[in-house]
Formats: C-alpha cells, sequence, structure tokens
C-alpha cells in the first residue's frame, strides 16, 4: 500500500492520553493530565440539560449560535476593555480546534511561525502539517523569562506569525507586561500575527495578571485570541472554543471551522453563554478556589523535597525532581511514581522538540484538596519505601 501521511505515522500519542491510561490501570491518582475532579457550576450544567430537551438539537449555524458570539465580545469588553464585535468570535468544538482553525486561517505553505518552548503539544504538528516552518524559542527554568535576542532572532522576512500561550501550560507562567510589549513590538516590526492561546485566562493567582497581548497597540487588527469553556467552567469535556478577533480575520477562521466540524453543540454553546455572564465573584472566585489547591500542592510536594517552581496561572505546577536520589530522566520518573507511588504526573520533557530537561515534572493541582494530600501522602510513603530500599 502506498505510504500513508508521514508526518502523522511520526507524531506519537500524546503523553496526556498516555499517562491517564497508565493511571487508570494503575489505580493511580491523576495529577497528569489536566482536568478538574468535580463539576462545573451547577447553573451551567443545568442550562445545558435544560437546553437538549427543547427541540433545538439540529447543526447551530457555522460561525457559533448569537448568543454565545455575542456573549464571548461581551465578556472581551468586561474583562479587558477590548472590542470585539459578535462577527469578530468564531465557536469551536474546543480551543485545540480554534489553535488549528486559527493556524490554518493564516499559514501558507513555507511560512514561518514563531512558536515559544517548553510547549503545547498540538502547535507544532499542526505548524507542520501545514507546510509551514516552525522557529522555536526556548525559555528556560528556575524564572521561564522570555529570552529577548532569541526571540528577536527567530524573527525574519518570512515569519507569519507567533503563537503566544499566556497563562503558559506546563510552566504556569503568566507573561508580564514589560513581555508582552517586547513581543508586540517584534510582531509591528514585522508585520506578523499573534494567535494567542488563552484558555487559563481566568486562572490567575494573586499577584498576577493576564494582559492579552491583544490589548497592546497596534495588536488588535493582527491578533487572534482564543478562549475555552473548559477551562473557564471546569467543564473540559464540553470541548467549547472561542476565537476573537477582526471580522476580517474571524471570517477566515470561520472557513477552516466550517471544513474541520462546520458547527458545535448547540445545547452547551447555550450554556456557555450563560456562564459567561456569571457573576465577577464566580471568576474571582474559580482563580482562588485553585490558588488554594496549588498551594496545598506547593506546600505538600516541598515538604518531601521537590523543589517546585513559581505558578502563577493555570492547572500546573513544575517540580524539579533532581534532589530525590531517583536515578532516571523525568518519563522513568513519571512512569515510576504512577505505577508505584500511585500518583500519575506529566514529564515537562514531552513538552520540547529537540534535546530537552530531563528533571522536571508537571503536576496538576486542579484537583480536590483531599485528594492533594492523599496524592502527597502516597508519594511520601513512596520516598520512604526508596530510602528504606538505598
Ligand atoms: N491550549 C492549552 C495550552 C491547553 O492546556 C489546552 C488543554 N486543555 C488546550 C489548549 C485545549 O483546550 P480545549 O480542551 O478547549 O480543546
Ligand atoms: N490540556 C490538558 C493538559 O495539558 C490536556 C488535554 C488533552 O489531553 N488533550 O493536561
Amino acid at each position: 500500500m502506498k505510504p500513508a501521511n508521514a508526518l502523522l505515522e511520526q507524531t506519537g500519542t500524546t503523553i496526556f492520553t498516555i499517562m491517564s491510561a497508565l493511571a487508570t490501570q494503575h489505580g493511580a491518582i491523576n495529577l497528569g493530565q489536566g482536568f478538574p475532579d468535580t463539576d462545573g457550576p451547577a447553573d451551567v450544567v443545568q442550562a445545558a440539560a435544560d437546553a437538549l430537551l427543547d427541540q433545538r438539537n439540529q447543526y447551530a449555524p457555522l460561525t457559533g449560535l448569537p448568543e454565545l458570539r455575542a456573549a464571548v465580545a461581551a465578556a472581551n469588553k468586561r474583562f479587558y476593555g477590548l472590542d470585539i464585535d459578535p462577527t469578530g468570535v468564531v465557536i469551536t468544538s474546543g480551543a485545540t480546534e480554534a489553535i488549528t482553525a486559527c493556524l490554518m486561517a493564516l499559514l501558507n505553505p513555507g511560512d514561518e511561525v514563531v512558536l515559544i518552548e517548553p510547549l503545547y503539544d498540538t502547535y507544532l504538528p499542526v505548524v507542520t502539517l501545514l507546510g509551514a516552518t516552525a522557529k522555536l524559542v526556548r525559555l528556560n527554568p528556575p524564572d521561564w523569562a522570555l529570552p529577548r535576542e532569541e526571540l528577536a532572532a527567530a524573527f525574519s522576512p518570512r515569519t507569519k506569525l507567533l503563537l503566544l500561550n499566556s497563562p503558559m501550560n506546563p510552566t504556569g507562567k503568566v507573561f508580564s507586561a514589560d513581555e508582552l510589549a517586547f513581543i508586540s513590538e517584534k510582531l509591528r516590526e514585522h508585520d506578523a500575527y499573534a494567535v494567542c492561546d488563552e484558555v487559563y485566562e481566568h486562572l490567575v493567582f494573586r499577584g498576577a495578571r493576564h494582559i492579552p497581548l491583544m490589548t497592546l497597540p497596534g495588536m488588535a487588527a493582527r491578533t487572534l485570541r482564543i478562549g475555552s469553556a473548559g477551562k473557564t467552567f471546569s467543564l473540559t469535556g464540553w470541548k467549547i472554543g472561542y476565537v476573537s478577533g477582526s471580522p476580517a480575520l474571524a471570517a477566515l477562521v470561520a472557513k477552516a471551522h466550517q471544513n474541520l466540524t462546520f458547527a458545535s453543540a448547540p445545547n452547551l454553546q447555550r450554556a456557555v453563554a450563560l456562564g459567561l455572564a456569571k457573576s465577577d465573584a464566580y471568576f474571582a472566585g474559580l482563580a482562588d478556589d485553585l490558588q488554594e489547591r496549588r498551594d496545598i500542592l506547593d506546600a505538600g510536594l516541598r515538604r518531601l523535597g521537590f523543589k517546585t517552581l513559581p505558578a502563577d496561572g493555570s492547572y500546573f505546577i513544575t517540580a524539579d525532581v533532581s534532589g530525590l536520589g531517583y536515578n532516571g530522566d523525568d518519563v522513568a520518573f513519571c512512569r515510576t511514581i504512577t505505577e508505584q507511588a500511585g500518583v500519575a504526573a506529566i514529564p515537562v520533557s514531552a513538552f520540547y522538540v529537540g534535546t530537552a530537561p530531563t528533571q522536571y515534572v508537571r503536576f496538576a493541582f486542579c484537583k480536590r484538596p483531599e485528594i492533594l494530600h492523599e496524592a502527597v501522602t502516597r508519594l511520601e510513603r513512596w520516598l520512604v519505601s526508596q530510602s528504606a530500599l538505598a
């Protein structure tokens, strides 16, 4: 038989699926794949349930239900002062589809795309499948600061866009106002676009502030900003994402979406519209709650000798495991703790393309406090058993 798509044949199964399967196999607490272990807000879930029963179960409009597009536009104004016309909003099946649709909308074969490592798993395969070339800029632990000279050097006359993830997975980094200003300067200098993966926009902790790149001078017309109801309402299985941009760019994203899925579940869209109108207290509570969980896991891991790095946003905290006396890389470490301690995590090297640091592990803290305490207890038991063996 003729060979199938070689790029896809080379693409491995995502690390999130691998570690979740291993966690299930070993009855491990899953601090790997990022999903909450409780349901989202009851009123939003109820709205979706009601919406299933009112005879509006046929295709939604291609770009999304008008009430959700209006709600996304209103949320842009309310949280960031951004003026987005509802015709500049496209509803997708999760941020995953939104990312691909935005890249499809903007890229031609031969274009260059600036990507920042460590990077989310879908970015590079999609850029490559579209025939574009990735230019990678690497952030380094422990502070994950933006290396400005390297970023500047990654731009060329062929740069079409930069893909920015802030708050960032897996680092928990929230890009600073200064860093964003530098990025926007480069984008304007090279007349390039920005695709901003902001799925963790509302999961930002005290002391940090999420600033959409799109709010910076000169950026509105060249930026596509992506959000996810999965993260904002703790309902990751719903897969409702939204893209905001100028009507001209959104029209191209809509063309891509038309060829990917055409339309997303109308019932869920209606519930998300209700969710986006929730009070400020809801959004503040979401972040506060998560911050408490981060602190529980952070303190527990530190007590056991894990050197955790700052995490200002997202579901994740990174820990340096090199001081624990374990002989093996981050991949082996994550397998071992899943199998032997009963706690799953994600090796951070999975977020790199080339040679990667191998002593960092990502833990998801979007779990109930008692589960986080139990995970720390299990890790402690395992560490004690290891030192007894040594
Ligand atoms: N981008 C980032 C950075 C993520 O961590 C995730 C994971 N959930 C996604 C996109 C995908 O979001 P969704 O579940 O809405 O497709
Ligand atoms: N975004 C989730 C994470 O980083 C995973 C989503 C997925 O499994 N595709 O854990």
